[in-house]
Formats: C-alpha cells, structure tokens, sequence
C-alpha cells in the first residue's frame, strides 16, 4: 500500500538542481485538495513548494486543510495572496471566488518574482488561466494548468469556445450527441446546464475564456489515470481534437490522499460493523439538497436495510451552517435511523471513511476527487450527479466498471427523487458483488499508476526532471 509520508528530504546531488515550483489553487475544497495532495508529492519528490493561498478562503473546511498540510510538511513555503474586496457578489459564493481571485491576480506578478530562489514553474487551476498565465508569461514563467476534472471533462472544456451559442449546439435534442468536426463529444443533456444558457456566466466565460489560455500553457496536468480514462487520454495528446495549439496532457491521478489528512473522527462507530457493509452517502464540500429531498434520501436510507454513515449537507457553504441536524431532518426520522446510521452534519474526512474497511458503497455525486478517492480505496459508487462536470464523470465511472449512474434522476434539484427509488437502488448496488470485485481492480490499476515504473509516477516525474532544468 502507499500512503505519502512525509520522510526527511533526500539529499540532493546540489541544491542547485532543485526545481522550485508555485501552485496557485482556485477556490473551494474540489480544487484545493488536488493541490494540497500535488504540493505533497512534489515536495516528496524533492521539489521546492511554494503554496499560494488566496485570503481568505471561501470555506472554514478549506482553512483547516491549509493549515494541516503546512503543519506536516514545514519545508513547504507559503504566501497569503490578498484578494481584493469584492465589488458586485453573486449567488454562488465559489465561482465568486473564482472571479476574485482573477480580479486580484495582477498582485501576484510582485509577489512571484520576489520569491527567492527563482521559481522554475508556476501551477495554476484551470478556471484562473485566462487572467493568471498572462502575468507568468510576462515574466517569463513557464506556466502549467492542474485541470481539477476529469480528461473527458477536459476534452470539452477545450472544445467548447467552438460550441458556445453555436447554432449547431441550439438544434440538438436533449439525447443527442454534441459533435465537432467529426469528433463525438457527449450528449447534450450531460453538459453543465449553465453552458447552454444564452447570455453570459460566470461558467461559460470561464469555459470560454480560461479555456483558450489553457491551450496555450506549457503543459496540462491532470489527476486521472491512464486505464481509467484511456479513449480521452489518448484523443488529447493524438492531436484528434479540432484546436490550432494543444500542450502535452500528462495524467498524474488519482494523487494519493495524503496522510495528513487523517483525523482523529468520530468515525469510532464505523469499527464495529461488518466488512464491506457500510453505504456512504455525501455529495461533496458545496452541494446543498433541498430539505425536501434531505428527508426522502434519510427514508431511503431507513428502507433500504442497509448500513450507512450520512453526511447531510442543506447549506453550500460550511460557515452557514448553523442549524442541528435533528432541524434539518426531524427528531422522529433520526430516531429511526440510529439502529442502522451514523448521521453528520459537520465535516468529516472522507478519506477517513473510504479507507475504512466497513464501508462498501458510495452514493455519491461524483465530484471528480470522490471519483478518484473512490477509486483509490476500491469502493463501488452509485450516481447521482448534481450539477456541473458529474454526469460525464458518472459516465466515466459506470463505463469504466466502479459503479452505476441511475440516469431517469436528472441533475440534483430537477425533482424529487422518493424513497422507494433511493431505498431499491442502495439495495441494488450494495447486493452486486461483482462490482465490488471490478472496484477492487480498479483500486491495484489506481495504486500501480502511482507507484513506480506506472504511467502517471512517470509522467510527474518527468516533469520534474525537465523543471529542474528550467
Ligand atoms: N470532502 C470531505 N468531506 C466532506 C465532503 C467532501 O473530505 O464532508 C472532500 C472529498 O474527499 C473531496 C473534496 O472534499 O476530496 C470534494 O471534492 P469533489 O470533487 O468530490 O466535489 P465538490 O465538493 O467539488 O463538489
Ligand atoms: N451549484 C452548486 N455547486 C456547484 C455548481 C452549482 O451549489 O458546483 C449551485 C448553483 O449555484 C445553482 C444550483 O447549484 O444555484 C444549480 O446549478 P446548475 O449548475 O445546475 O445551474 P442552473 O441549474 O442554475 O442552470
Ligand atoms: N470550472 C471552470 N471554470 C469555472 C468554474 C468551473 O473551469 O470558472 C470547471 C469546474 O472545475 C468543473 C466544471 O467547470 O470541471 C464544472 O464546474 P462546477 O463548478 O460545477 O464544478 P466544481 O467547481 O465544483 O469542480
């Protein structure tokens, strides 16, 4: 098994050759974490860090991951990036964020050429590359893009410039596929609704406009792993997409969850139950369900006689939420969940939990973190996706064999989906050994592609043997 510690630094042959790398995150804990874990397995790697963290954070979950991965690995430097205060807010707090940061990222360029010794690379997210790469570019920084999603995620977010208001897109139906000189990208129905709005948003200028400096970076990094995402992988870098300029793709996934995220939790109750029993249930760090559908799924839950740990989520944001859990859920559910459930409102590491031997199945959105960490630890999904890039992740999953997508629920919040559906597909999943045994394999293919002589172990490191000569 490999779990990252952080072991004294090997001694390098001169401290010349060392490669100094920044890495600029985007905002909420989707895009931090695969940060957070790269700034790990570089510095493992024998690779300066340094972290820059834009201040503040949007999220109290994102603050504590900062904190606890600077407090294991000293050797990582790191810079508050002030943000500058916002001057017209919008309804979803992130990709307010997102727009922040580009407003403020003309102070990054003091902040970066003062770092000392000299930085050989800067990293940034893709949603911060339109305003971010063009300040690297001025100073003459090679500059790369950790893409946060999934390759066929990335696929489409190249080739959506082309697309955009495109009338061809306009007279699709829902099922059709979206094609663009010849290539098949994805039914329509699968793409983040916003993309498809006439006007502008935060999403679709940033599909459009990040998205073409992205093109342009020196290089795209992201966390999947070749025999999980093999056709996307292979379409990226065969130059099969219709795009004038495309840098190298290098898968570097899934990026190993990192042992300083582990915590102390109150995850006791979890080993007390059988191997493999457990249904773990969490749509990620920002996806809030109406109170409505909050019931309906905790009734499902009760029905379908499995086990669970629920994470119950009724606010995007963790710094909003203030009500107890027997509010949101009610006092006579909740009792009726204690016999088979352990119920959490607060954060809990889902690392914790997917490493746990107890636990057996994942509903999850399929954030594209969940899918890899799902994939890490072996542990079948079922999908519900809830906006954004997760149907084509769920499509990704049920493909590849980690689990299965009911697709008649549409997008979270399209309508309410009952408990007899929710209780007989947990049943469903949790009685299929054979996928149980497919997420197994999935988990030897995810653990080999990190570890020595795997494809994306070659990959990182072979970004790193160039950066040293930067
Ligand atoms: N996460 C967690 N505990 C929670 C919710 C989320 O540790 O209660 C972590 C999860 O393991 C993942 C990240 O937060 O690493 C969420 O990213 P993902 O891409 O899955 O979904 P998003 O939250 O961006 O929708
Ligand atoms: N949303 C969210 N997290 C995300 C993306 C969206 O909480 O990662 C919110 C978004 O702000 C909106 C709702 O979920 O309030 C529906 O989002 P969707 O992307 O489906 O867009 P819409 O339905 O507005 O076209
Ligand atoms: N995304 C992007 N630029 C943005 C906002 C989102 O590239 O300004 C990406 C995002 O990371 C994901 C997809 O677009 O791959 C869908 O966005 P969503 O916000 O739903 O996902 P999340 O931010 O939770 O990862």
């Amino acid at each position: 098994q490999i779990h990252l510690q952080n072991n004294e630094r090997m001694p390098s042959s001169s401290d010349s050759d060392l490669a100094h790398v920044a890495l600029l995150p985007s905002a909420g804990m989707g895009h931090l974490t695969p940060f957070l874990r790269l700034a790990a397995s570089l510095t493992l790697q024998n690779v300066q860090v340094t972290f820059i963290i834009p201040h503040p954070t949007v999220s109290l979950s994102e603050t504590q991951a900062l904190s606890q991965l600077f407090a294991s690995f000293p050797q990582i430097k790191h810079q508050q990036f002030h943000l500058l205060p916002l001057d017209n807010p919008s309804d979803d707090p992130f990709f307010e964020h997102f727009q922040l940061i580009k407003n403020s990222s003309h102070l990054l360029s003091p902040l970066l050429s003062a770092l000392n010794p000299p930085l050989s690379v800067f990293i940034t997210d893709m949603s911060l590359a339109s305003t971010v790469i063009p300040i690297t570019e001025a100073i003459s920084l090679p500059n790369y893009v950790l893409f946060t999603s999934s390759a066929k995620m990335l696929t489409f977010f190249l080739c959506y410039p082309t697309l955009a208001d495109s009338k061809a897109m306009d007279e699709l139906d829902e099922m059709d596929v979206v094609k663009i000189r010849g290539l098949e990208l994805m039914p329509k129905s699968w793409i983040p609704p916003p993309l498809l709005k006439k006007g502008n948003n935060i999403l679709k200028n940033s599909f459009i406009e990040d998205s073409r400096k992205v093109a342009e970076s020196s290089g795209i990094l992201v966390n999947t792993f070749e025999s999980f995402e093999q056709e996307s992988l292979r379409k990226l870098n065969d130059s099969q997409l219709p795009l004038e300029r495309l840098p190298s793709v290098v898968a570097i996934g899934p990026l190993p969850p990192c042992d300083f995220e582990k915590s102390q939790s109150q995850l006791t109750w979890l080993d007390d139950q059988p191997a493999g029993s457990i249904m773990y249930v969490s749509f990620g760090s920002r996806t809030a369900l109406s109170r409505e559908q909050v019931r309906e799924l905790g009734e499902g839950l009760v029905r379908s006689g499995s086990r669970f740990v629920w994470v119950v989520k009724d606010k995007k944001v963790d710094r909003e939420d203030n009500e107890g859990l027997e509010e949101v859920i009610g006092d006579e559910l909740m009792e009726r969940m204690k016999e088979k459930g352990l119920v959490v409102r607060n954060w809990v590491n889902q690392e914790d939990v997917l490493r746990h031997p107890a636990v057996g199945g994942f509903f999850s959105h399929c954030g594209w973190n969940s899918v890899m960490e799902a994939a890490w630890h072996g542990v079948k999904i079922l999908a519900w996706p809830q906006h954004g890039d997760q149907k084509v992740n769920a499509d990704i999953v049920e493909r590849i064999g980690l689990g299965t997508w009911v697709k008649s629920w549409g997008w979270g919040g399209e309508m309410i989906v009952n408990r007899a559906e929710i209780a007989e597909k947990i049943g469903e999943i949790m009685g299929n050994e054979s996928l149980s045994v497919q997420a197994l394999g999935i988990k030897e293919e995810a653990r080999k592609t990190v570890g020595v002589g795997g494809f994306s172990n070659k990959g990182l490191s072979e970004l790193i043997n160039m950066w040293r000569k930067f």
